[in-house]
Parts: C-alpha cells; sequence; structure tokens
C-alpha cells in the first residue's frame, strides 16, 4: 500500500472520536429533506475548521454545501458525497447520518495530505436524497461539471458494489366526477372513485406483461368525502420504476393508458401529473467499484451481497449518469432487516453503524488517492464510462 492510502488511513482513525459524534448527533436530530438545517451547519463547520473553502447554501438549496481543499494543481477532481436527509416519522431509517460523518471522515483525510496530491478534492453535500432530488438540482447547477469521479457509500443490509438503481417517476392522477346522492339518485352521479379503482384494476392487470424488476405502486391519497355521496373526486399517488430510464418511460405511458381507460368507463375526467422528481437509473463505474471494495475488505468488512437482485432508486442515479461515480453498499445489520423500517433506524445509530462508517469513510479516502494519483488511472474511468 502507497505511503498516502496508509496515512489517510492513519488520518480516519485519528478523527474517529470526532466522525462518531457528528453521525450521532445527525441520528438524534433527525431533519426531513431539504430542512436539515442542523446537519448541513455542523458539516459546514467541520469542513471550515479543517481548512476548506465552504459554500452553505448552494444550487438554490440552503442546506447544500460544496467545499472545495484549497491546495489546487493540475490533475483529477474527485467529489465525496455526504447525504444527511432523514425520513418523516421514523429517523434515519436509511443511516444518511453515516454517510454523512463517512463522507466527511473521507475528504478530510485526504485534505490532511491533499497539498502533497495533485489535482482538487471537494466535498458536496447533498440534500433531500428522499423524494426532494438535491444531486439533480446539484447537477442542473453545475456543480458536477469536471467531476472526475463522484464517490459515496450508502449503509445497507449487505456489503457489495456494483448494485444499480431504478428509474423513477412520481406519479399523480386525479378524477373530478359528479356528486350526488349514493341511494337517492345514483344515477345523476358520476364516481371518481370508481375510476381511481378502475386505474388499480387495469395496473394490476397490466403487471402479467411488464418486464422483471419494474414496479409499479400506488396508494390512494383521496377516495372521497362520505358513503352517501358519490365521490366528486378521487386521487391516487404511483411510483413507476424500472431498471432503464427508456422502459420507465414506456411503462408511464401504459399507466396513462390506464387512466385514461378508467375515465373513459366512469366518465370522469382525468388530470394525470408527473409530481415530484424522477431519478435516472444507477450506472456505477465498475473500475471505482472493485478500488472501494478491495480498500473496505481491507478494513475489516467482507463482500456479503445479497441472493435477490431488487434494487431502490436515488438521486445518485443522476450523478452516474453525468459523470463517473459509485453508490457501493456496506453492511451494518443483518439482511433480515427491511430498509426504511424501525430496525434500520436502530442500526443507524448502532456501535456496527458506526464502525462500518468509518471503514467505508477510509476505502473512500484510498479510492479518492489512487484517482488523484495513479498514472492512467482517470482515463480508464472516463473511457469506461463513455462506453456506456
Ligand atoms: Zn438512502
Amino acid at each position: 500500500m502507497s505511503d498516502w492510502k496508509a496515512q489517510v488511513s492513519e488520518a480516519v482513525d485519528r478523527m474517529e472520536e470526532r466522525l462518531r459524534e457528528v453521525a450521532k448527533d445527525i441520528f438524534d436530530h433527525p431533519e426531513v429533506k431539504f430542512e436539515e438545517i442542523r446537519a448541513s451547519k455542523l458539516l459546514a463547520g467541520e469542513l471550515q475548521k479543517a481548512g476548506f473553502e465552504v459554500e452553505l447554501g448552494v444550487a438554490g438549496m440552503e442546506t447544500a454545501i460544496r467545499a472545495v481543499h484549497p491546495a489546487v494543481s493540475d490533475g483529477p477532481t474527485v467529489a465525496i458525497l455526504g447525504e444527511y436527509d432523514a425520513l418523516p416519522g421514523i429517523g434515519h431509517a436509511c443511516g444518511h447520518n453515516l454517510i454523512a460523518a463517512g463522507g466527511l471522515g473521507a475528504a478530510l483525510a485526504v485534505g490532511t495530505i491533499k497539498s502533497e496530491l495533485p489535482g482538487r478534492l471537494l466535498f458536496l453535500g447533498t440534500p433531500a436524497e428522499e423524494g426532494g432530488g438535491g444531486k439533480v438540482l446539484m447537477i442542473d447547477a453545475g456543480l458536477f461539471e469536471g467531476v472526475d469521479a463522484a464517490i459515496m457509500f450508502h449503509p445497507s443490509t449487505n456489503t457489495m458494489v456494483g448494485r444499480g438503481s431504478l428509474a423513477i417517476t412520481e406519479v399523480k392522477i386525479e378524477f373530478h366526477g359528479k356528486p350526488s346522492h349514493a341511494s337517492g339518485s345514483p344515477e345523476k352521479g358520476i364516481n371518481a372513485l370508481d375510476a381511481v379503482i378502475q386505474t388499480f384494476n387495469g395496473i394490476n392487470a397490466l403487471r402479467q406483461h411488464i418486464v422483471d424488476g419494474a414496479r409499479i405502486h400506488g396508494i390512494i391519497s383521496h377516495g372521497g368525502l362520505k358513503p352517501n355521496i358519490v365521490p366528486e373526486y378521487a386521487s391516487a399517488e404511483f411510483y413507476v420504476r424500472a431498471p432503464e430510464n427508456e422502459y420507465r418511460d414506456e411503462l408511464l405511458e401504459k399507466l396513462r393508458k390506464c387512466a385514461e381507460g378508467a375515465a373513459l368507463a366512469t366518465g370522469a375526467r382525468l388530470e394525470f401529473s408527473l409530481v415530484g422528481h424522477s431519478y435516472k437509473a444507477m450506472k456505477p463505474n465498475k473500475i471505482l467499484g472493485e478500488r472501494f471494495l478491495k480498500y473496505v475488505e481491507a478494513n475489516g468488512i467482507p463482500y456479503n451481497p445479497p441472493k435477490d437482485k431488487s434494487m431502490g432508486s436515488t438521486d445518485m442515479g443522476d450523478v452516474s449518469q453525468a459523470v463517473p461515480g459509485i453508490h457501493p453498499y456496506v453492511q451494518i445489520c443483518e439482511d433480515d432487516v427491511a430498509g426504511h423500517s424501525r430496525e434500520f433506524t436502530e442500526a443507524s445509530g448502532s456501535e456496527r453503524g458506526a464502525v462500518a462508517m468509518l471503514a467505508a469513510g477510509k476505502a473512500m479516502a484510498m479510492t479518492a488517492v489512487d484517482v488523484l494519483t495513479e498514472a492512467g488511472l482517470v482515463e480508464r474511468i472516463r473511457e469506461e464510462f463513455n462506453a456506456g
């Protein structure tokens, strides 16, 4: 191992206590998307203390961070990413407190030797992964321009690299009918709830004919006011997900047809809208992923991929389509635990979670050192990225 890699690893060891405190502070004060005031200030403060040039409040988001290490020279640009938003009601059930502390540790560790290394080192604090698309806004604001490698990690029930993510779009379907007494004059009403139910039935029939791994799941968000009034208004929300962006778009059109059919059958008027953010499918860089895995294993976390191939969605998908990037997973609990559950929240605050965060921080720092210093590596990473 090069001296530099040993040095960044030792730097994480020296910061261990502080990084544990950062992870715990964010865990103890969960903030939902776009409201990560305390977490973003905490991270920005730590970066500032370490000499980074820090902007808090970029890309139109109060809680987004762009921090640059002042030692800049010719060479590659590495960005280490940190998420810090929690989920409503169940706290850090996705472990973003560990992502933040691990990313901070990696950036600060590389920062301790950056004056000896070529290139540019960034830490990007990316708000609102849970449905707000902070990274999408940061890409649109040009904050990923010139980045040769975007590196983050995500806590999980398994340790794996190279796992993709599903493209996702959120859809809102509303039907407008006509109210009427449901018993006295039902023939005069147009039932908006029936249109929603027909939409669900249409989609359930469609399921048999969609590709493996795609997902359509929804809720009825409004179903009427009282049983004795024919529902004038009803609405549903769906997430449409697929392994590829194009197929996600195809499914969206099929879903629209199901809703149009329901409108035709019931006479209710359809309003079909895309709401929230769309995330692209992940394109994980293999070269970067292999490096991360090698280093996280060297730091005591064994490779342990799950048997199933199920995937979620993340705005890191968009980053990975814009610049070469990785979103490897590091195990913090047994694999019968579900993500976004109370058990996962517990794991995000556990000793095992902290140990995984420290190992991931080291592995990200060592991967960043490779990108900055290894001759020809950036070119090979770029070649893989451009090949598809
Ligand atoms: Zn997450």
